[in-house]
């Protein structure tokens, strides 16, 4: 097949596009270059101004609609000169994709000739029609105006094309009557839930004006690159994003020879240029490697507040998929694009706190410190399970569905890995107190009710959902095609309870008289007693491990199907009203939108499964069918003994594959009788099956029929050509 093996000689032929830059650039002179960052706005605000915005930013204080002018204007002319010609609301639809509405600077006057303008009012709000965008029910087209308005905490951005640059402002998504259309605004609003009360706790440890707590974020991205001339004869990664056939390599990951192994010199000049694009953004890239899968690779920006790291992310990965182009190759972003080999994630780092206290996360100097560290590890292990199956429902996706508990990702059951020494302080405070930890073998023996504990994270366990890391805790189920948007408004809202308890818990202890020390060993003992049943140190890849969180009464939620439903459970509406980040009609929208994403996802790629099963592969292994006896007719012709074992080899898959197809056709014509979770359910229990024999029989096929007449790049191309 031509097709096949012109991608092989293209990649062959490639030349690597010369570098449009200077090597020797420091990456300080161009960091934050395209952004309308604090410091420029220190430099061209009046001073009024800068401070009015400046407290917006530092204390989340609405931004005062006085001073959006002359930001705007500042802002326009800033832009201008960064050769901006345009202006966008950038915003984050249920998709999980990014939007943008383009508006031009430009005004017509009326006598022919233009200016350029930009009004406070044009920054601060935007109304893209955007009718097209999932809402699960919140709005009818007739109602269909969106608003978008701006983040302020999120610095608008130079967005660069060859043809023209824009100015890029970060914005929430909402309907007329102010319901969230988007992933902007729960992050905003779970970030305030959650500061009320940690700051409530922080002041019963005496900070009583200290500044607002925030979440920050540390995402790390898992992805794989592969020859955009294999990708372009894909039409299942072109379509899906991951490919429906391919037999497993000879060779996998089995040599574990890619692992943190030496980055490709055409995948470095790729990284070099993604970090250079991510940097002129302030996106602060940090860390990059080799990952399990050949073709697979990671990059993790540090740590950010949690909008403006949202907002990064959904940036980084844009970025990358277009720098890729340039490069001849495809970024993948799919959790799972091939399988037999690991698939990708998306590890949300997560930990509170401020510029001032650091992470609230961090086992501090003293026993005071200590008290206030293990109550905030105490309220996490109290969302954590209390709330396991939001957590669940916030990774849930048709195609994290083929990663989550697959042996390499961690398993659908979510519990908390605390390492072996915070294992054991909070195992001391469930036995009536703890008074000392374990330090490599020794007891350090703290001087007050609480032990010292050393900064050493101790262990790592990678076959856990949530673990702590020494001074944040990661949350290892999203997927790498995931906005970071829904684990981080889970985590902030699972904590704004949490911590409500146990600020009312003490406050209420200490009210009474009770020992400020004694109401948190209480409080941490109740926590124990209540929750400990989430903590689990062990190994989550092990067969024992789901017989053993059954016994615990842990949730085992499988698939999307069974988690999507814990959105719209009384508790999870009740906790997300309370707190102020959904509405029940939000939360059943977010509900519908993710059951219609799944019906989408499987319904697109069982199509595609059928047509290349009828289209490209039956008529490649028919033709070799052919071929073979022609081949056993000539040899009786010539009055050969004619073997006729090799063509009732492929006649069987053959025969399968056909049988498959035709049950895959049917049970597609049936999709259509039902729909909500009754569709995604028929989905996953008889078209994902249905699609999966066909495969097995292509896969099987692909073994034996012709290399020559095989149309699509295999594994091993598609993995080890770059
Ligand atoms: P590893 O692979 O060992 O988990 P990486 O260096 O790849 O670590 O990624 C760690 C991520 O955690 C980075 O994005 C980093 O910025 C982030 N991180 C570090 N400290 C914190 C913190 N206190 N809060 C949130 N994220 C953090
Ligand atoms: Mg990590």
């Amino acid at each position: 097949n031509k097709v096949r093996l012109q991608a092989i000689a293209d990649v062959e032929a490639y030349v690597a596009p010369a570098i449009s830059f200077d090597p020797g650039e420091e990456p300080g002179e161009i960091f934050g270059s395209n952004v309308f960052s604090v410091s420029v706005m220190q430099k061209r605000l009046p001073k009024s101004v800068y401070k009015s915005v400046l407290a917006t930013i530092e204390k989340s204080a609405p931004l005062d609609p006085l001073v959006a002018d002359a930001v705007a204007s500042a802002m326009k002319d800033w832009a201008l000169e960064k050769g901006a010609t345009h202006y966008a609301h950038v915003f984050y639809p249920l998709t999980g994709l990014t939007a943008e509405k383009h508006d031009s600077f430009l005004d017509p006057v009326g006598d022919g000739t233009a200016f350029a303008s930009f009004s406070g009012k044009t920054l601060i709000q935007g109304e893209p029609d955007a009718s097209s965008f999932p809402n699960g029910g919140l709005r009818n087209t007739f109602e269909a105006r969106g608003y978008t308005g701006w983040d302020v905490m999120s610095p608008a951005y130079v967005l660069e094309n060859p043809n023209g640059n824009t100015l890029c402002i970060p914005t929430v998504f909402i309907s007329m009557t102010g319901e969230a259309l988007d992933h902007k605004t729960p992050i905003l609003r779970s970030q305030q839930a959650m500061a009320v009360h940690a700051e409530r706790v922080l002041k019963l440890f005496g900070y009583d004006n200290s500044e607002h707590v925030v979440s920050y974020l540390g995402p790390e991205q898992e992805y794989f690159l592969i020859d955009r001339h294999f990708f372009l004869s894909r039409p299942d990664l072109i379509n899906a994003g991951r490919t429906l056939f391919g037999a497993k390599p000879p060779k996998g990951q089995e040599f574990d020879d890619h692992y943190f192994g030496a980055i490709p010199e055409r995948v470095l000049a790729f990284m070099m240029d993604t970090e250079r694009e991510l940097f002129k953004l302030g996106i602060p890239a940090k860390t990059r490697h080799n990952e399990v899968a050949p073709g697979q690779f990671e990059v993790a920006p540090m740590f950010e507040r949690a909008n403006q790291g949202s907002d990064h992310q959904q940036l980084l990965m844009t970025t990358f998929k277009s720098v890729a182009k340039k490069h001849g190759m495809e970024c993948l972003f799919h959790e799972k694009p091939f399988a037999g080999v690991n698939g990708s994630g998306k590890h949300v780092n997560f930990s509170l706190g401020n510029s001032e206290l650091g992470s609230l996360f961090v086992p501090g100097d003293s026993p005071h410190d200590n008290a206030q560290f293990l109550v905030f590890c105490g309220a996490i292990i109290r969302g954590v399970d209390l709330y396991s199956g939001l957590l669940r429902a916030s990774v849930a996706s048709a195609s994290n569905d083929h990663r989550l508990g697959a042996n390499e990702a961690p398993p659908a059951i979510i519990s908390i890995f605390l390492g072996d020494q915070l294992a054991d302080v909070f195992d001391q405070i469930a036995k009536g107190g703890a008074t000392h930890s374990k330090e490599r073998g020794t007891l350090a023996i703290g001087v007050d009710t609480l032990p010292d504990l050393t900064k050493d994270p101790g262990d790592r366990n990678r076959t856990s959902p949530f673990a702590f890391t020494g001074n944040r805790f990661e949350f290892r189920a999203p997927g790498s095609l995931q906005t970071v948007a829904g684990p981080m408004v889970m985590l902030n809202t699972i904590m704004a309870e949490a911590l409500d308890y146990c600020a009312t818990e003490l406050e209420t202890a200490v009210a009474e008289g009770t020992d400020f020390n004694d109401a948190v060993q209480a409080l941490l003992a109740t926590i124990i007693a209540d929750h400990g049943k989430v903590i689990f140190n062990g190994n989550g890849y092990s067969d024992e491990w789901p017989i053993e969180a059954e016994q615990r009464g842990l949730k085992n939620l499988r698939t999307t199907i069974d988690a999507l439903p814990e959105l719209i459970t009384p508790e999870a509406i009740e906790l997300f009203s309370k707190y102020n980040v959904f509405n029940e009609r939000e939360m059943h929208s977010r509900y519908e939108v993710g059951i219609e994403q799944y019906v989408l996802t499987v319904s697109v790629e069982a199509n595609l499964t059928l047509e290349m099963g009828q289209t490209t592969i039956l008529p490649a292994a028919v033709r070799y069918q052919t071929e073979l006896a022609q081949n056993v007719a000539a040899l009786k012709a010539a009055g050969v003994e004619a073997d006729l074992s090799l063509l009732d080899e492929v006649s069987g898959p053959i025969a399968d594959l056909r049988a498959a197809l035709v049950t895959l056709a049917s049970a597609i014509a049936h999709e259509h009788d039902s729909d909500g979770i009754v569709a995604a359910t028929y989905l996953r229990d008889t078209v994902l099956p249905a699609m999966a024999a066909v495969r097995t029989a292509a896969d099987t096929l692909e073994g034996l029929v012709a290399d020559d007449l095989w149309a699509l790049p295999t594994y091993q191309e598609m993995l080890y050509i770059l």
